[in-house]
């Protein structure tokens, strides 16, 4: 029988973009089907460690050495996403001496570069460590972008061929007898200028084989064809702070435990996380708690981050995985490892195969593993490039260093522009229109702004991604209205206001959690500034049946008397 595709791959996080990278390179034809947009899962919601491995080097070497192999890689093919700011492992007077030592020799055994560092050099190299720290072992730990690779990835198989299906659901798994086939989507309209189905219809599509890449969704993917998939979802939360409070990676040196990582990211800096095991990767509670331990306890190691400002928090669900009968109760002790789980080995069911776990880093790999298995069962003898071939927009680092010389990089703007548009610096940013910056705090000049909008069309939250305009320190109170201005002319006006509205929603979906004093008079100086300038909680553009509604600046649909001030917290800080 006639498919529609050769390989369907389902979910578009970073695991999915990989294998559709890496099969489409090898001269199949892919679709990828994803829920939502892009990185719209666990892939949009992590930490932004391009991991050494050291985090791992005691625990679960060959989760390590995995890391520091991809770390490697993806700094040669994806230069333009990393930032390598080196790591440190801090050792406190309460941390085990004999842990340290694990560690070294873990990290060495790895073949992680590590160097241990006496507490004085430490805090030379970061001065905001606590007076405390004993000693450090310095890794190469980074900084990595994870909206850029996955687009990256989903970009590239796009150039080989591949068909990249976004707001398309998988609602059923076609299977007969004891084989699969295809899957059954539900289409719906997204934002941007990608065209899409009609929304609300149904499509069948039928392949030579389906991978399930779809991360903590797995299980609920393998129940549509009777296949139990047990991911055991965990939660973690985020707090980003104002500024780089830290320019290296910052760990403590113990056994894991909550709150134990700082990583700098752009212009600020992320304090994480927790793992706490959740039935729904879709449904949990998201509670200010967290974010407080956060606070406190990573304080410990950069005392000022007691007085440093929050501008948001957010939750992400890991995929983690243990083979059936493991039975490990603590989330935390669950592998990091990534399964290949083939369901014609394992339950007879033919056509279909689950990859779960794994981590960012090492999506890559992951990638390269099942597409093996997936050639494997198709007759395919192609091999993976992916390791060798650069991603989008980072083909020359060299050029890239070049181009900044070129447009005259000495400011930190253009250096940032650069860095984030790779090799389409020039493309991108020799303009002989006026450049001015739009968005101050994260530097994003108008040129960049306009060259998203030409990419994603009117979805703000698309140009946000791909820019990083409105992510910094307002989140977007002063430069979401300059967005907004760089749809006109190519988009209506009651396309622009539809789009500032969900971008206001999305910031202000990660700020609610952290609203209490000097935080809570940001959030409301950003509804001021909206409410009075550009009379965002009565807008006279909207038509006369959207006015009795009265849209507010804050929340879907709702108006200043709406807010929720419940979620301002009175505590006594
Ligand atoms: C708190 C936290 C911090 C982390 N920090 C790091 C880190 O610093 N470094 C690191 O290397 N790793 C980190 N990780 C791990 C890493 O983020 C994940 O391992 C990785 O992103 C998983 O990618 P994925 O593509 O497998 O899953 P996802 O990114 O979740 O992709 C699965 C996709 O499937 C889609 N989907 C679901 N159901 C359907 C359906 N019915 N139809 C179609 N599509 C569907 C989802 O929308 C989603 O986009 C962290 C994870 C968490 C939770």
């Amino acid at each position: 029988m006639a498919t529609d595709t050769d390989v369907l791959v389902l979910g578009g996080g970073s695991t999915g973009c990989g294998i559709a990278r890496d099969l489409a390179m090898r001269g199949l034809e892919v679709t990828l089907v994803e829920r939502g947009n892009l990185t719209d899962g666990t892939t949009g919601r992590m930490h932004g460690l391009l991991h050494s491995g050291g985090r791992y080097a005691v625990s679960d070497r060959a989760s390590a050495t995995e890391c520091i192999e991809e770390n490697e890689i993806l700094r040669e093919i994806a230069g333009h996403c990393v930032e390598m700011t080196g790591g440190l492992f801090v050792q406190r007077p309460e941390d085990s001496d004999e842990y340290f030592r694990e560690k070294l020799e873990g990290c060495r055994a790895c073949d992680i570069p590590a160097r241990v560092l006496s507490g004085r050099e430490a805090r030379e190299r970061e001065p905001y460590l606590a007076s405390d720290i004993e000693r450090a072992i310095s890794v190469p730990d980074g900084a990595v972008d994870p909206f850029r690779l996955c687009v990256a990835n989903a970009i590239d198989a796009e150039n080989h061929g591949a068909r990249i299906e976004t707001h398309a659901e998988v609602i059923d798994l076609l299977r007969e007898g004891e084989d699969v086939y295809g899957v059954r989507v539900r289409h719906d309209s997204g934002p941007g200028k990608r065209v899409h189905q009609s929304p609300g219809s149904t499509e069948a599509i039928t392949a030579e084989y389906v991978v399930n890449a779809t991360g903590a969704w797995a299980g609920q993917i393998g129940a549509m064809a009777d296949l139990d998939v047990a991911v055991r979802p965990s939660k973690g939360v985020m707090t980003i702070m104002n500024v780089r409070q830290v320019d290296t990676v910052i760990n403590r040196c113990r056994p894991k435990g909550d709150a134990d990582i700082i990583v700098p990211h752009e212009t600020t800096a992320i304090l994480g996380t927790t793992d706490e095991e959740v039935t729904d990767p879709d449904d949990y509670p998201e509670a200010e708690w967290e974010v407080d331990m956060m606070i406190d306890t990573l304080s410990d190691l950069v005392p000022i981050l007691e007085d440093a400002r929050t501008i948001r928090s957010f939750w992400g669900v890991r995929p983690l995985y243990e083979p059936p009968e493991t039975g490990t109760r603590d989330p935390t002790d669950i592998t990091r490892d990534f399964f290949l789980i083939d369901h014609e080995d394992r339950d007879g069911v033919t056509g279909v195969s689950s990859i779960v776990g794994g981590k960012f880093t090492t999506y890559r790999a992951m990638a390269e593993e099942i597409s093996d298995h997936v050639c494997e069962k198709l007759g395919v003898t192609a091999h993976c490039s992916t390791a060798d071939r650069p991603l989008p927009g980072s083909e020359n680092i060299a050029a890239l260093e070049e181009g900044m010389d070129r447009f005259g990089l000495r400011s930190p703007v253009a250096r940032r522009s650069t860095k984030r548009l790779g090799s389409r610096s020039r493309e991108v940013l020799e303009t002989d229109d006026p450049n001015p910056v739009i968005c101050a705090c994260e530097g994003v000049t108008r040129a960049e702004v306009r060259d998203a909008v030409s990419q994603s069309g009117s979805d703000l939250n698309a140009v946000r991604i791909r820019t990083r305009a409105s992510m910094g320190n307002c989140q977007g109170g002063f430069c979401c209205v300059g967005m907004a201005n760089e749809l006109h002319p190519d988009h209506d006006e009651a396309t622009a206001r539809a789009a500032l509205d969900e971008l206001f929603q999305e910031r202000w979906k990660g700020q609610r959690h952290a609203l209490w004093g000097e935080q809570l008079s940001q959030a409301m100086l950003n509804y001021a500034l909206h409410a009075t300038t550009m009379n965002r909680d009565y807008d006279p553009a909207r038509s006369e049946a959207d006015r009795d509604v009265r849209p507010g600046a804050i929340g879907s649909g709702s108006t200043a008397a709406d807010l929720e001030y419940d979620a301002f917290d009175q505590g006594d800080r």
